[in-house]
């Protein structure tokens, strides 16, 4: 199943979305690139990621899960504010007294800008699943290093009519820390792996070089940086246009970024090098949804297989 292209992308995706919420699969919330979730479509993303666990199973990951917030001084400590201003997000709550809580009240009746009499809580929303591990994960790893199961709702301040581009969603992450050769190996095994999965579910996604949406005119630079080191692949695949394939899966590595930030070492002393897999649960399901039919009971045998459906 494709979305019928009409226009311009912009209708296409408008188009796409309006089918998904017809069907009862997204849940419209009146807001661009927030929806709710049928209960075909969590039974789809639960299956696969025990699709996903039993693959990975022979890793022996350490299984942990962080909220969809994180620790602001923790988030402050890496560059995300710096590369991505746009996209962050920041729990504010209200903490005056008495008299200033019914100013709030009266500017809210009135219409106006009630929110500056909010203030910024300890808390800031989780922007990857993995950022809230490194500050977790303090002094020497042991010599095989460690590998760490995550999975978390994250938050990317990103209205959009595409129904891949999701205000909050879900990453199935594998995080490894270790030496350069130990993450860099981790980055390319699950690269290969991904792709299998994907490939199981009748996904044939295609592997590549990828660069995050830096802000600015230094972004551009970042950009440009971290596609020449080749740092980040992603597997893309259609959802709601050919046209403009989206990245369902991405491999990161991260370098020495973190390993030096968190004062993570290796057992020789010197910072640690990261690397992660992450797995876009929404937008799998979409693409599976697309791919297949809005019906999984009519999804190929092979895939229905897999997925134990
Ligand atoms: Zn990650």
């Amino acid at each position: 199943m494709s979305c019928i292209a009409t226009e311009s992308l912009t209708e296409t995706y408008r188009h796409c979305r309006d089918q998904l919420v017809e069907a009862g699969i997204l849940i419209s919330m009146e807001v661009d690139g927030l929806y709710g979730f049928s209960g075909a479509f969590e039974d789809v993303i639960e299956r696969f990621e025990r699709y996903v666990t039993v693959r990975g199973s022979h890793l022996q990951a350490e299984v942990m899960r962080f909220p969809a917030i994180m620790n602001r001084a923790h988030y402050l400590q890496m560059t995300h504010i710096d590369n991505f201003p746009d996209l962050l997000g920041s729990v504010h709550s209200f903490t005056g007294n008495e008299r200033d809580h019914l100013k709030m009240l009266d500017k809210k009746k009135k219409g106006e800008d009630w929110t500056e009499h909010l203030t910024p809580t300890q808390i800031m929303m989780t922007p990857a699943a993995c950022y809230p591990l490194y500050p977790t994960v303090k002094g020497t790893l042991p010599e095989q290093g460690r590998t760490v199961d995550l999975r978390s709702f994250v938050f990317r301040h990103e209205p959009s009519l595409d129904p891949a581009r999701m205000q909050i969603f879900r990453q199935r992450e594998f995080v490894r820390l270790g030496t350069p050769e130990q993450a860099l190996e981790h980055r390319e095994y699950w690269l290969k792996l991904g792709a299998e999965i994907l490939n199981h579910v009748g996904l044939e996604a295609e592997a590549v070089v990828a660069n995050d949406p830096f802000f600015g005119r230094g972004g551009k630079v970042m950009a440009a940086a971290q596609k020449e080191q080749v740092l980040k692949f992603e597997l893309v695949h259609e959802v709601a246009t050919a046209e403009k394939p989206t990245a369902i899966t991405s491999c990161n590595y991260h370098q020495n970024h973190f390993g030096h930030t968190f004062g993570i070492h290796t057992p020789d002393g010197k910072d640690a090098h990261t690397s992660c897999i992450g797995f876009g649960l929404e937008r799998i399901a979409l693409a599976l949804f697309m791919k297949h039919g809005f019906d999984p009971d009519l999804w190929p045998h092979d895939v229905k297989n897999t997925l134990g459906l």
